[in-house]
């Protein structure tokens, strides 16, 4: 790999200031696992066969593959050292803090991964019989209850794979009841505040997307809203709080709006951990929403890893759940209920990322109703000691209060010509990763900031000091901001072909030509 790598130095002309979190460190060069490759080598020693060798053509015939590529030969401990080489270059909640906002990075207990793993959880298959899986139907169960008992609702699916894939549930509930009434009606109202999945969700399910304008404080504009809603408005899908951390005070008012055009509420719970504990959708009018327990409820989460997003609605949609749906049968045992006739059908295979149950369902326990409104209670306090400590530094473009995260602008900066997205790779040199970078679309310039519950004043300190140094670069040295990261082995990527242009298969060079990343790249 032809990359320049630029030592990092922390007592260099490098910094304005001293990082009081990140130091040199060392990351280890490292190419690709093909250049590392010599024929022959194994990571492996197979017994030797005690059975007659079988021919595997004269079992499964022209269906075996037999060319399989170019396939990187190395040992055992060269395939450990060139993944652990690779993790040095990476962020992990395990080194700091993840600031994002709207992601809710918080820790994941380890304890959760050790229930996870108990042998007959992580064992058990999908087709064994009911009578075998009364344990793990319990699983599904009580995190059911305790999912409809913290949401306030009705019923629950926890079938969804991930917050966007709750989202398309949803929807399609709300679909199933307007539908089951003669008419599915056409459009969806989202507030220009919302996640990007929200309008594609809509969109997906073959409604029409109209855009609901936020007011001065952020919130929903009730007079608009109800000039907007009619009989042909099938949901307002709302995130509460939204994006920028803000409460809608006027749920109530904005339910009652939508029921009494027949319409149906429906929430984004991405946010739930700023309400865990205080109060509850179901209380409030929603009707149909998802949680993210790879947020909110301290499941893994990033990295491509199975996610989890059940959805919960009140009893008017509850006809319409996907099957199947976890039952107690007349002998009190438990099981699963595929006769339903108004379902929306299947929406994941088997019950869902049963994984990700088990591990919400430990963190629940091991916190109990105390501990999980307390965490809310820190998760709120610990974005408003940001704000506080920064809003003097950086522009708050919304007053309203904080809940879980809250949202600066690089207003201040920008006049340097420092942006946002400058200030979020810089802030990777002072250790951190960066914070959510201009989202939501309504703050221009937007810097958001969830510390979650998992982090001490100790590291948040350290954030606020950070983000301090690094507005005094950009006042002082604009051009040091500009061009971080500087402690990174690689330091601006073309994000535009990068998104546009990925390269995700290694090719095999022409013979005698010598290996080079990009080289395989150019041919893409
Ligand atoms: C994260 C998020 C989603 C999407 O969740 P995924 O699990 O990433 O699909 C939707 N809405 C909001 C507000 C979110 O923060």
């Amino acid at each position: 790999m032809a990359t320049t790598i630029t030592a990092p130095d922390a007592a260099s002309e490098k910094f304005i200031g001293t990082p009081k979190k990140a130091t040199t460190h060392v990351n280890q060069n490292e190419g690709l696992i093909f250049e590392k490759s010599s024929p022959g080598k194994k990571a492996y020693r197979l017994a030797e066969l005690d059975v007659p060798a079988i021919d595997a053509a004269s079992l499964l015939g022209n269906t075996v593959r037999t060319d399989l590529g170019v396939m990187p030969e190395l040992s055992e401990i060269e395939i450990i050292r060139h993944f652990t080489r690779l993790s040095t270059w990476n962020y992990a909640i395990d080194l700091g803090m993840y600031p994002l906002g709207s992601c809710t990075m918080k820790y994941n207990g380890r304890v959760n991964e050790a229930v996870a793993r108990l042998e007959g959880i992580a064992e058990a298959h999908p087709y064994q019989p009911e009578s075998l899986s009364q344990g793990c139907l319990q699983i599904m169960k009580t995190l059911a209850d305790s999912l409809i008992e913290i949401t306030g609702m009705d019923a629950i699916t926890l079938q969804p794979a991930a917050g966007a894939h709750g989202e398309f549930t949803g929807i399609l509930l709300v679909r199933a009841y307007h539908e089951s009434k003669g008419n599915a009606r056409k459009k969806i109202l989202i507030p220009d505040s919302a996640h990007g999945t929200n309008p594609a969700t809509a969109a997906v399910c073959g409604y029409q997307v109209a855009n609901l304008k936020s007011n001065a404080q952020g919130m929903v504009d009730i007079a608009e809203l109800e000039r907007m809603v009619d009989e042909d408005t099938a949901a307002l899908m709302l995130t509460n709080p939204s994006t920028i951390g803000v409460f809608e005070s006027d749920i109530h008012k904005i339910a009652d709006i939508l029921h009494a055009k027949g319409a149906l509420l429906y929430m984004d719970g991405a946010n739930m951990n700023a309400l865990v504990g205080k109060t509850r959708p179901g209380d409030f009018g929603v009707d149909v929403m998802h949680l993210n327990l790879h947020k909110t409820f301290s499941t893994p989460h990033g990295g491509g890893g199975p996610g989890s997003g059940p959805v919960a609605c009140k009893k008017i949609l509850e006809p319409f759940l996907p099957t199947p749906v976890v039952v107690t049968r007349d002998n009190g045992l438990l099981g699963l209920e595929y006769n339903r006739p108004q379902t929306v059908g299947r929406v994941r295979m088997f019950y869902g990322n049963f994984g990700m149950f088990v591990r919400a369902l430990a963190y629940i326990l091991a916190n109990g109703p105390d501990g999980l409104r307390q965490t809310t209670e820190d998760a709120v306090l610990n974005a408003n000691y940001i704000r506080a400590k920064l809003e003097d530094t950086f522009e708050l473009p919304f007053k309203t209060p904080t809940l879980h995260e809250v949202v600066f602008s690089d207003k201040l900066q920008a006049k340097n010509g420092v942006k946002t997205g400058d200030m979020g790779k810089r802030l990777i040199d002072y250790g951190f990763h960066a914070y959510t970078v201009s989202f939501p679309m309504i703050v221009s310039g937007a810097m958001m900031i969830e510390p979650t519950e998992s982090e001490s004043r100790e590291e948040l300190d350290l954030l606020i000091d950070a983000l301090k140094q690094i507005a005094r670069e950009a006042a002082e040295n604009p051009e040091l901001v500009q061009t971080a990261p500087h402690s990174t082995r690689i330091q601006r990527l073309d994000e535009t072909a990068a998104a546009r242009k990925p390269v995700l298969r290694w090719k095999a060079p022409v013979a005698a030509t010598p290996v080079v990343a990009d080289s395989a790249a150019k041919e893409w």
